[in-house]
């Protein structure tokens, strides 16, 4: 894994030219200004948050639209305001918590990590990016997000948003690439500011443009604070010509099929049969209950199935 300290090339180019008229210390103070009148009041935002509060803030965060976070962030935290408290939480507990966030899977990460942070780090959350790092479930976009939101640490947060909104401002193409380029990295760091404070702004305000003007499909231009700067605007809004975005189907998937079949197991006060899972194909059934007791998700209790105990 290369750490942002390693793939950052040097200071920051706060005089870079977005175009012949603007820096892009011009687009970041813009942002700024707007981020502070218009930010969506979000819990997990107020100075009283703790680094674990952020931490699993954006394990949530990662598939799921905020909106769908805030009660069950909300309800975590009351539960389980410590690593330690979830880490000493039963497993079949925490899932049914993670209530219908989607993708499960990082429920049990988020255990695994509270665990490491309890046992490792005297149940506080490191600050430091290696420390994070090597946290289960910890990759390089959530430890740069809890360095600068828990931290106020100066970091690369690249997520989904922010790098369709520079590719839009910076690059003047619709979306970025499919994954990330080392290249995009390093002109990404061009744009963070050198100071801990504006780079923490920087990062949320971008995001924020992204999750809520700069979306992917329709893009409200018109409301935009940073429209002068665009240069995808400014260059007729030019087709996408990459490879074509497909949307995600979800009926009749094994995706659908395994949510299915956890909700039957959070719903349950024993162990369920599989037959009395309402899913037209058995054979699908059988695989995906399968594949969910390899990911640790499920457990067999005899011929029925169980949530786990312990991850
Ligand atoms: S002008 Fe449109 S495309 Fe450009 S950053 Fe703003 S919302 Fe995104």
């Amino acid at each position: 894994m290369t750490t942002d300290a390693q793939d950052h090339p040097g200071s920051a180019g706060v005089t870079h030219r977005v175009h012949d008229e603007a820096t892009i210390a011009d687009v970041a103070a813009t942002l700024a200004a707007w981020f502070a009148g218009c930010a969506r009041d979000l819990p997990w935002r107020t100075p009283e948050t703790t680094p674990w509060g952020v931490l699993v803030s954006e394990i949530m965060l990662q598939q799921t639209p905020a909106t769908r976070v805030v009660t069950p962030w909300r309800e975590w935290l009351d539960r389980w305001p410590t690593p330690r408290d979830l880490a000493s939480a039963e497993t079949s507990d925490v899932l049914r918590a993670w209530g219908s966030l989607g993708y499960p899977r990082r429920a049990l990460r988020l255990q695994r990590c509270a665990t490491a942070i309890s046992q490792e780090h005297g149940n506080q959350v490191p600050n430091d990016e290696e420390a994070l790092l090597a946290l289960p479930g910890i990759g390089r976009y959530t430890a740069a997000a809890v360095r600068a939101f828990a931290f106020g640490r100066r970091s690369l947060v690249l997520d989904v948003n922010i790098r369709r909104v520079l590719a839009r401002i910076d690059g003047g193409r619709e979306h970025p690439a499919r994954s990330e380029t080392v290249a995009e990295r390093r002109r990404a760091w061009d744009w963070v500011p050198e100071d801990d404070r504006d780079a923490t702004t920087w990062s949320a305000a971008a995001m924020e443009l992204g999750a809520t003007v700069c979306t992917a499909r329709n893009p409200r231009c018109g409301e935009c604070p940073v429209a002068q700067y665009c240069t995808w605007l400014r260059n007729g809004r030019p087709e996408w010509e990459g490879p074509a975005r497909v949307a995600q189907t979800w009926e009749g998937t094994d995706r659908q099929c395994r949510g299915r079949i956890m909700s039957a197991l959070r719903a349950a006060t024993s162990p369920v049969a599989l037959a009395d899972v309402v899913w037209a194909d058995h054979d699908q059934r059988s695989r995906c209950a399968a594949s969910l007791v390899e990911d640790g998700l499920a457990a067999h209790v005899g011929p029925l199935l169980a949530l786990p105990k312990s991850v």
